[in-house]
């Protein structure tokens, strides 16, 4: 670290597969900025301390992942309009004495499937699959790109329901059908755009879902990265363009370092410098 640099830090547990050190790195040299990053593992029961730590190190913003999302938005003075919606945060920047909590995860999403992946999502049907962390932080971003239905489904179909119930506010200033179906049901029905938001993919483990919800033009967006996972699969064996979720990670890491730097990085090189890692 030098006095000239301003330094910033991604605090998980576990944090060592976190690429986050290397895109904002990517990101810094791209525009001209000399920034010192690094990734930080917090103890479990530490992460206030963590946090305050860096804050005492004069770190100016903090990336927050898995299992911190929530703690951060409770220790955050202040939140943007989307992390108070999700009531998660995972970008934190320090700022004359008061800790602002922002989150990116939707907006990196979106972007990911807009320009990357060239997919209006107005006036579409999607499934979303999941009700943990990640979907719930996602939710408000594409009801913000009016589409026409949001499904939401999970293996535990009483945490969509919490979700859905917590939304609808929002789905109907938006008009937009915010559903939510038992995994079972989704193959009666065609969804152009199908989100797997579960960490199933991580252990590789079958969501449960039936290969017929996929179809040619239908694509299957899978936000675990760097892996083929089942879901991937089944969707390709069915004829539907996939996608993991690098581009969502890139996205989002390129709206925290906006938030940051004020400036906005290209994303499209470092999201091919990463794939395979
Ligand atoms: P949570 O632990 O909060 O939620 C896990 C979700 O996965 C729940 O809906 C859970 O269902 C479901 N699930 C887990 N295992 C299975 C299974 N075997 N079958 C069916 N459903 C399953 O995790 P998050 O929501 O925070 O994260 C989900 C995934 O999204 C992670 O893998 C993470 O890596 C990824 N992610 C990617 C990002 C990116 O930038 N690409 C950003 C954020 C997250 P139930 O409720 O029934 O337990």
């Amino acid at each position: 670290m030098t006095e000239l640099e301003k330094h910033f830090a991604v605090i998980g547990n576990p944090i060592h597969h976190s690429l986050s050190p290397q895109i904002h790195s990517a990101f810094a040299k791209e525009v001209g900025l000399h920034i010192d990053y690094e990734a930080i593992l917090s103890p479990l029961d530490e992460f206030k301390n963590t946090i305050h730590q860096l804050i005492a190190q004069k770190v100016s913003g903090a990336n927050v992942t898995l299992p911190f999302k929530k703690e951060a938005y409770e220790l955050a003075s202040q939140h943007s309009n989307h992390a108070r919606i999700a009531e998660a945060v995972n970008t934190l920047e320090f700022k004359n004495d008061e800790i602002i909590g922002h989150n990116t995860d939707g907006i990196g999403l979106v972007r990911d499937l807009e320009q990357n992946l060239n997919v209006d999502l107005k006036s579409k049907k999607i499934l979303l699959i999941g009700a943990g962390g990640a979907a719930e932080g996602v939710i408000y971003s594409m009801l913000e790109k009016k589409p026409s239905e949001l499904i939401l489904t999970n293996r535990t179909i009483e945490k969509s329901n919490v979700i859905q119930n917590k939304m609808d506010v929002h789905a109907k200033s938006f008009d937009v059908n915010l559903n939510v179906i038992e995994i079972a049901k989704c193959p009666h029905q065609y969804f152009d755009v199908i989100i797997n938001a579960t960490s199933a993919g991580l252990n590789n483990t079958e969501l449960g879902i039936d290969h017929k919800v996929f179809h040619e033009g239908s694509l299957a967006y899978e936000m675990v990265y760097g892996k083929e996972t089942f879901f991937i699969e089944q969707a390709q064996s069915q004829g539907s363009k996939t996608s993991d979720g690098l581009g969502m990670l890139v996205e989002q890491a390129a709206e925290a370092f906006f938030i940051w730097h004020l400036i906005k990085p290209q994303t499209k090189s470092v999201i091919e410098s990463l794939k395979g890692f």
